[in-house]
């Protein structure tokens, strides 16, 4: 079985500080997947400094020296992957970034070739700004070939395109849901891997704010049941002495397991 990490909104206004603060002791055991900016436009959230939320410039990540440094260094340990988390991460009136933004396409070509340039990586998988991709969102990440890393699984046909692989994908789905008894309604993560013609899509479970280690023990052990895998995605800028503590005895318990192997988010999709 394999357990991978993901951290979402590293950024111009990250810290190295910050990262090294929830991760030191994690990412020699588990390398965590660090969603990243490459150009940040302020919104509404707590790791933003507030006069950046409303004021629309765009921060290019090479203007944190020190964070570009840090990062070229963990991705050389080995401790981080880089994937691609937006362009900007911009909230627009009508929607979030994949949802609403009039060029989602340009918008990855830019962002991906940018961090890639920047920190000497290879990028493959896409991570949604809020979780939130509209069908035209969805098409540009699958045409650049990316693997989606969600923390849902929205099936709604209306929400995307149809391929080769998307009536059996369904099925698995639904089938996935009547074996475990849920309704429509009921929270759902399912544990595998669903291949599209160009590309793969698969969902997180979430460490946030009232996450307990038992709602992620539960979560594990039924992905375990159905020979699937595990990945915890997370926000270092949310991460307070509770949720690392949820952390920490989460991945002891994980460690733990017969068979576990911790990987990249990337080797989810390998
Ligand atoms: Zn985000």
């Amino acid at each position: 079985m394999k357990v991978a990490l993901r951290d979402d909104d590293t950024s111009y206004f990250t810290s190295p500080d910050e990262l090294e603060r929830v991760y030191a002791g994690i990412w020699d055991r588990v390398p965590v997947c660090l969603a990243v900016v490459p150009f940040a436009i302020g919104y509404e959230q707590r790791g933003i400094p507030r006069q950046h939320w409303h004021s629309g410039e765009s921060f290019p990540l090479e203007c944190n020296a020190a964070l570009v440094g840090f990062l070229r260094k963990l991705i050389a340990a080995r401790r981080v992957t880089i994937a691609l988390h937006g362009c900007t991460h911009e909230d627009f009136v009508d929607g979030y970034e994949f949802q609403a933004a009039p060029d989602p396409d340009d918008r990855i070509r830019r962002g991906r070739a940018y961090l890639e340039s920047l920190l000497g990586c290879r990028i493959t998988v896409f991570v949604p700004p809020h979780n939130a991709l509209s069908k035209r969102g969805l098409d540009a990440v699958a045409a650049a070939g990316l693997n989606v890393l969600g923390s849902f699984l929205s099936f709604r046909p209306s929400l995307r395109s149809w391929d080769g692989r998307t009536a059996a994908n369904w099925l698995a789905i639904r089938r996935y849901r009547k074996t475990t008894r849920r309704s429509r309604q009921d929270h759902m993560v399912f544990p595998h891997v669903l291949r599209y013609d160009r590309h793969a899509e698969f969902g997180c479970h979430s460490l946030v704010p009232g996450t307990t280690l038992d709602s992620l023990t539960r979560g594990f052990v039924e992905a375990q049941g159905a020979g699937g895998d595990f990945c915890l995605a997370t926000h270092y800028w949310e991460i307070d002495s509770t949720l690392a503590s949820v952390l920490h005895a989460f991945l002891d318990f994980a460690a733990r397991q017969p068979d576990v192997r911790f990987v990249s988010a990337e080797q989810l999709f390998a």
